[in-house]
């Protein structure tokens, strides 16, 4: 029997992986760098907290969630998306919720059962930022600025804002019916999924990709057009701010968001090498989710950026390479040496004497070989230099493998140590 990867997931291998955890350490320091602290939450959740926050009527809750009973018979689903989480965590922590407001993140994996197609998986990974308990536009502003400053952070710089409200509790309800109302009077036009829509959620109807919808979709009424004053003072200062933070925008009177919890901005950040998935993510205001899962009033705003996207999208194609070049290779010169040569190998890394030092990446033989053969492997691997254990009367032999001779030998552990870790960072200098 063989065994495969599941559908719409994929195995992250080197070298990729090792972009990833590049991407994943510049983001993790511009939301440093912005104040955001991580917070992890568990993978599953009670089912209950993403169909109260998310929407029962939306795509996610109706047919992407992946849920299970435990052995106690309670419904667990595994975590679709960061913010319901992160809200959940928030409200049961009395430490987080002093701060005023929170500035919070999370990075991870979510899981929708989605058609599997480029650029959309079963499993994928998302960067979150939430700003917890902040009502004002610079709130919205500061939260797409740091989105905006993470892509620059790994190389993304040709990116649009797209920009809308949604409007709040007062005006979207009569938006709500007006838009039902219009498309209540073509219903035979629009596709299955947009007639199912609109019994359940007539908005959504205004995101549909469907060709045959778009004709109607353009004569539809205009969200800005029935923002009532609040909101619509709040969208334009929103603007004003980006525009004074230099940030090109765009407004997009259609863009809805496929979460229920949006309330006022909503944004989504489009690169225009990505194709037809080209948002690498969004996110919006949402300032009744809190009160909806059982806390005080808390108007919030978040966003979260795909990160499978974001790794397609950024960066030299990767180099078909193997794994890094070691600085040194420990030899045994002798079958009953292959244990010094483990241990010598961990005390020339210099990991477990001084915390400041840059390990060196140091290997040595785990399969018992030959001299000739280890010799064969440091070179193919591209050691610079090789190391012999066990040391003779006059110290380490050590042979310089770029240079092809040998080098001084070292009287004990400590001086050879040193003495690599300083020729590292002449060679490091060199270059
Ligand atoms: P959402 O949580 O739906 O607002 O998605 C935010 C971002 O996450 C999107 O813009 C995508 O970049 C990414 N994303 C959402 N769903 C998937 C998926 N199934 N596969 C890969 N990336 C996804």
């Amino acid at each position: 029997m063989k065994f495969q990867v599941p559908r719409g997931t994929r195995d992250i291998l080197p070298p990729d992986s090792e972009r990833w955890a590049f991407i994943e350490a510049q983001a993790r320091t511009i939301l440093g760098s912005y104040g955001y602290r991580e917070v992890r939450t568990p993978i599953f959740e009670s089912t209950d907290l993403f169909v109260r926050s998310v929407g029962v009527s939306t795509d996610i809750v109706r047919k992407e969630l992946y849920t299970f009973d435990d052995r106690k018979g309670r419904s667990l689903t595994l975590r679709p998306e960061g913010t319901a989480p992160l809200v959940r965590a928030y409200l049961e922590s009395a430490g987080l919720r002093q701060e005023n407001p929170a500035r919070l993140y999370y990075l991870g994996p979510m899981f929708r059962y989605e058609r599997p197609q480029a650029g959309r998986y079963r499993q994928f990974w998302q960067i979150g930022a939430e700003l917890l308990g902040a009502q004002d536009p610079a709130a919205d502003a500061e939260m797409i600025d740091l989105f905006v400053s993470i892509l620059r952070a790994v190389g993304l710089s040709s990116v649009k804002v797209l920009l809308n409200s949604l409007g709040d509790d007062a005006c979207r309800p009569v938006y709500r019916d007006r838009v039902r109302d219009y498309f209540g009077g073509h219903l035979d036009q629009l596709c299955g999924d947009c007639r199912e829509r609109w019994e359940t959620n007539p908005l959504r109807i205004l995101d549909c990709k469907v060709p045959s919808c778009q004709p109607l979709l353009e004569g539809a009424p205009r969200v800005l057009d029935a923002l009532c004053d609040a909101c619509r003072d709040h969208f334009a200062a929103v603007q004003t701010a980006l525009r004074a933070l230099g940030i090109e925008l765009e407004v997009a009177p259609r863009l809805v968001r496929g979460l229920d919890y949006y309330t006022r901005t909503v944004f989504e950040v489009h690169a225009a090498n990505l194709g037809a998935q080209n948002a690498v993510g969004g996110g919006g205001r949402y300032d009744q989710l809190v009160r909806e899962l059982g806390g005080p009033q808390t108007p919030s705003i978040g966003f979260s950026i795909g990160m499978d996207r974001l790794v397609m999208t950024t960066g030299e194609p990767l180099p078909a390479g193997g794994p890094p070049a070691p600085d040194v290779y420990v030899v045994a010169r002798e079958p009953g040496a292959t244990i010094e040569a483990l241990a010598v190998a961990r005390a020339l890394r210099g990991v477990d004497d001084s915390g400041a030092r840059v390990p060196l990446r140091v290997m040595a033989d785990v399969q018992a070989r030959s001299v000739s053969s280890q010799m064969k492997v440091a070179s193919r691997a591209g050691a610079k230099r090789v190391v012999f254990v066990p040391p003779d009367g006059d110290g380490y032999a050590v042979r310089d493998m770029i240079e092809g001779k040998d080098d001084m030998k070292q009287p004990d552990l400590d001086s050879l140590r040193s003495w690599l870790h300083a020729r590292r960072a002449t060679t490091a200098e060199a270059r």
